[in-house]
């Protein structure tokens, strides 16, 4: 990726339609760089328009990734759950692949009472089986399971970059805002920078020229996230965390997450753009 490009998580609020491709032709219009296709409540999309999908995106040159859906468990207690987690992870993928998306990113697992590291035991070797089959299938997709805001959610940064680094063909989806509402603290420029670093010496170099990111405002308490929220709604220091990116050369995608998704898009590039240009 050269550059770090930004977009919505869905198709853009004031889009003709919430058609994927009429959010696509939206973020031109926007002069946004990427969007996100939710596929949150299910794979619904037909081949052929995913491959129409992969045509649009191409000749706009907008970057697209795929977000799985939410009814995701790798640790739930009952083997057919983990069958069906594992096949929803597979066919957002797949689709993924059909529209020329390059990252897939899903909700790994909640603890459910279990210690978390047993459930990250579970959670890998489940995984595991997933990109295999990918890996079978010739399906490059990056796989990347996202830092997760609640505390009964599995997906801590050390979760996350563990198993990025044990598992091939797996890279994070780094959520800051979920970072922040699950510690309640981390929402500085020293501690942002402090994931960076993380990401940099699990991962190496690569990892930061290819980063994907989720953001909004969020509210919190203290078990961690209870909704997302517009920026200038929220405490997030969005402009820290926009100057480390900068100063860290961070590229790849920021998808926006904020009720307002376009708006706060927007005023993520704008920003970033500005400090960008003060050096
Ligand atoms: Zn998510």
């Amino acid at each position: 990726m050269a550059e770090l490009l930004f977009g919505t998580a869905g198709t853009p609020h004031s889009a003709r339609s919430g058609a994927t491709i009429d959010g696509i032709e939206r973020i031109v219009e926007l002069g946004l760089g990427c969007m996100e296709v939710e596929f949150v409540r299910g794979v619904r999309m037909s081949e052929p328009s995913a491959r129409q999908v992969a045509e649009v995106a191409a000749r706009e040159g907008i970057k697209l990734s795929a977000h799985a859906p939410y009814y995701i468990n790798l640790n739930a207690h009952e083997p057919e759950k983990i069958r069906a987690s594992q096949e929803r992870v597979l066919q957002t993928a797949r689709i993924a692949a059909l529209c020329g998306a390059q990252s897939v990113v899903f909700h790994p697992a909640f603890y459910l009472g279990d210690p978390p590291e047993k459930a990250y035991d579970t959670v890998k070797k489940y995984l595991e089986e997933v990109v295999q089959r990918l890996k079978q299938e010739n399906n490059r997709v990056w796989i990347r399971p996202e830092l997760m805001g609640k505390q009964s959610q599995f997906g801590t940064v050390e979760e996350i970059l563990n198993l990025c680094t044990e598992v091939e063909g797996v890279a994070p989806c780094i959520d800051f805002s979920h970072w922040h509402a699950r510690t309640g603290i981390f929402n500085s420029y020293q501690e942002f920078a402090s994931i960076l670093l993380q990401v940099k010496e699990r991962l190496g170099r690569a990892a930061l020229d290819d980063m994907h990111i989720h953001l909004s405002g969020i509210k919190y308490g203290g078990k961690g996230e209870i909704k997302h929220l517009d920026l200038k709604e929220s405490d997030l220091e969005y402009k820290e965390l926009l100057k480390t990116l900068r100063d860290y050369e961070v590229k790849g995608l920021v998808i926006c997450e904020s009720p307002n998704l376009e708006d706060d898009a927007l005023l993520l590039q704008a920003t970033y753009k500005n400090l960008l240009k003060a050096g």
